[in-house]
């Protein structure tokens, strides 16, 4: 395998973005970051970047659909294919399909089909995010109510995680019986809350018993109040805890945004699109199981006026959490990149620019158009 070198760029490294220096990527993995005039092996195949940004790739933990392809209606390796191929064009570089409530059969569907992804090697797939059924139906947002089910120890005895990828699984704590986070945890599962009304306590008790996260944020929970700080205010006051937040400036006020990065920090903030169908593709209404879903301005309505997921890339993401925050593009594309990858555990692989680690990079100009996208070492997407 010939060993790249990127030069001419200036790489996302150690937190800030650094001129003059040269990242060697042997075997998919990366094998040095050196000053550009230390490059001196022959036999390298060296690409000039022309200044442009080198960033570690994005990691999106919640992702419906894209390139005209919904994953609820399509839970098998093609479908997932298609998705990863339409996000790549952002910069995405590892993601998880996302399936929203549906019967059991199509969650044990899902879960196998990103298995199987996985071991055929299309490139990006981290795993699979189970959103529901079990959520709370006060809370469904775009959910169908009749999909929606309690959580019970047989079911939960029932879903068997990815053996070799991550398992997220979303759901109210309050729809579940009491056991069911930390059996789910001990046998593999990354347990996140969302779709909830569950209380301050009732989310502090889900939090003991090894909650790791809460999907998308603000976003169909309870809110933060005064005596009842509710599922927001337990997520934002805690300090483990990730939480995922739709930037697209229509599921979240910047004003929100800001009170999410200012609470939970870089670290514990995860960019996620919650993309759907048209991402990645030019199409204007699409069906979300029983629904029809208008796309337009870059927004996703049911004929009620519910949002329903988002017309979101993580590319735009990252631009829109600039503009909200005023974080420059390093901690920016930290929330992009390095958090989800801890949160998934795997922060050791991917999520930073540093040797070792796997060469996923996004090749962009200053308003992180995406010029290039590479994982393992490979290109997935050239504009
Ligand atoms: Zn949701």
């Amino acid at each position: 395998m010939t060993t790249l070198a990127f030069r001419n760029c200036r790489v996302l490294a150690r937190n800030r973005l650094c001129e003059g220096l040269a990242v060697v990527v042997h075997e998919g993995q990366i094998e040095e970051i050196c000053p550009e005039d230390q490059l001196s092996r022959n036999g390298l195949d060296v690409r000039d970047l022309g200044g442009m940004l080198l960033l570690p790739g994005f990691i999106d933990v919640q992702v419906n659909g894209g390139g005209g392809i919904l994953f609820n209606e399509h839970t098998d390796v093609g479908g997932i294919r298609s998705i990863a191929e339409a996000h790549y064009q952002y910069g995405t570089t590892g993601f998880l399909p996302t399936l929203i409530s549906d019967e059991l059969d199509v969650v044990e569907r899902a879960l196998r089909a990103s298995e199987r992804a996985i071991d055929e090697g299309i490139p990006g797939v981290l795993g699979v995010h189970v959103e529901g059924p079990f959520l709370n139906p006060e809370r469904r947002g775009v959910h169908d109510q009749n999909k929606l089910r309690r959580l019970t120890a047989e079911t939960v005895a029932s879903l068997k995680p990815l053996h070799n990828g991550k398992t997220v699984l979303t759901l109210a704590p309050e729809a579940v019986d009491r056991d069911a986070i930390a059996n789910l945890v001990s046998s593999g599962f990354i347990v996140c809350a969302g779709h909830s009304d569950a209380s301050y306590d009732e989310t502090i008790l889900a939090l003991e018993r090894g909650l790791r996260g809460f999907t998308h944020l603000f976003n169909a929970m309870s809110q933060l109040g005064a005596r009842e700080p509710g599922v927001v205010g337990a997520a934002l006051d805690d300090r483990d805890s990730w939480c995922g937040v739709i930037a697209d400036f229509h599921h979240v006020n910047p004003a929100s945004l800001r009170i999410a990065h200012r609470c939970k920090g870089a670290d514990k903030l995860m960019l996620v699109t919650d993309a759907m169908p048209p991402v990645g593709s030019d199409m204007k209404q699409f069906r979300l199981l029983d629904k029809i879903v208008e796309v337009s301005d870059g927004v996703c309505r049911d004929q009620n006026g519910t949002l329903a997921g988002t017309a979101l890339d993580m590319a735009t993401a990252v631009r829109n959490m600039m503009k909200a925050t005023g974080v420059a593009l390093p901690q920016a594309v930290h929330m992009a990149s390095t958090s989800p990858a801890a949160f998934l555990r795997i922060g050791e692989q991917v999520g930073t620019i540093d040797v070792g680690k796997r060469a996923n990079f996004v090749v962009a100009d200053d308003d992180l158009r995406v010029a290039m996208t590479w994982i393992d070492g490979k290109v997935v997407f050239e504009a």
